[in-house]
């Protein structure tokens, strides 16, 4: 990086011209347990003793990569966004800034984006994608979530509506279902989109190559340090015995080719590698 600033979390050089840089768009809270699943208390109870609140949530981090490549700019995720109710605000204890201007504080222009890929629809990860207003954030990027996704997000399903957020997500529906992708897709030169379904039905991860070195985001497979347990997901995931095999197809191919890995919702350490522990996995942050 030529020049780093606070906005800037953490940012690499791969080589070849692609470099990344990690933004953090603000933060929530999320119930705890929730976040733990089927992981009994007494197991994780000391990994969050320093976070926890008096409401037993977790401090949540919405942490987003701009990916520079000699053909153009990729967001990954946009987090919560600016135009979430008053009251909505308040119940998750949601900070900003989002992601426009924390973007911009970081030295990137929002037109200068050529494409947002969001491992999935959930208000926490594609909010981003409109201004106050309700205008595009990003008015020249393609919206790139899986079409898997989009059919589910837009269903009627009562325990899929309240982590969709279906009002806005039918404001972007026509510009996301435009550039949806359809399994694996190679979104820029070196910049790939892959399902990993398990958390929704449609998630995906992104895999950014550079010429050295290679940045892997799980979305929310992989949010805090404990995910790299494959066992551990949380109560939200819609297809768990899915997400249990996703992670360990994907962490032995981190592992293997010593993949550089974002986590989703980490506020401290988000940024390290996935190494095997035995029969498992374990992160360990490098910054
Ligand atoms: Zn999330």
């Amino acid at each position: 990086m030529t020049t780093m600033n606070d906005a800037v979390h953490w940012s690499a050089e791969l080589g070849g011209g692609t470099r990344i840089a990690l933004i953090q768009a603000g933060r929530f809270r999320s119930d705890a347990g929730a976040l733990l699943g089927v992981v009994p208390r007494i197991m994780w109870n000391g990994l969050v003793a320093g976070e926890i609140d008096e409401d037993h949530r977790l401090l949540q981090a919405l942490n987003c990569l701009l990916v520079e490549t000699p053909a153009g700019r990729v967001l990954v995720e946009t987090g919560i966004g600016d135009r979430i109710s008053a009251k909505g605000r308040a119940m998750r204890r949601y900070e900003g800034p989002w992601i426009l201007p924390a973007l911009e504080a970081a030295g990137f222009a929002p037109d200068s984006v050529d494409a947002i890929a969001v491992s999935h629809l959930h208000y926490d990860h594609a909010g981003g994608v409109l201004s106050a207003d309700g205008s595009r954030a990003f008015p020249r990027a393609r919206f790139i979530a899986q079409r898997s996704e989009w059919e589910i997000a837009l269903a009627e399903n009562p325990r899929l509506v309240a982590s969709y957020d279906q009002p806005e997500l039918r404001l972007v529906r026509d510009l996301g279902l435009e550039s949806a992708s359809d399994g694996e897709a190679e979104i820029l030169p070196g910049v790939t989109v892959i399902p990993t379904g398990g958390h929704s039905a449609g998630h995906q991860g992104v895999l950014v190559r550079g010429r050295d070195r290679t940045v892997a985001f799980f979305g929310d497979l992989c949010m805090r340090p404990w995910s790299a347990n494959p066992k551990w997901i949380t109560a939200f995931d819609d297809f768990p015995l899915e997400s249990v095999a996703a992670k360990v197809a994907l962490f032995n191919r981190a592992a293997d080719e010593g993949w550089t890995i974002v986590l989703s919702h980490e506020p401290v350490h988000p940024v390290g590698r996935i190494v095997r522990d035995r029969d498992r996995f374990e992160f360990e942050a490098l910054v």
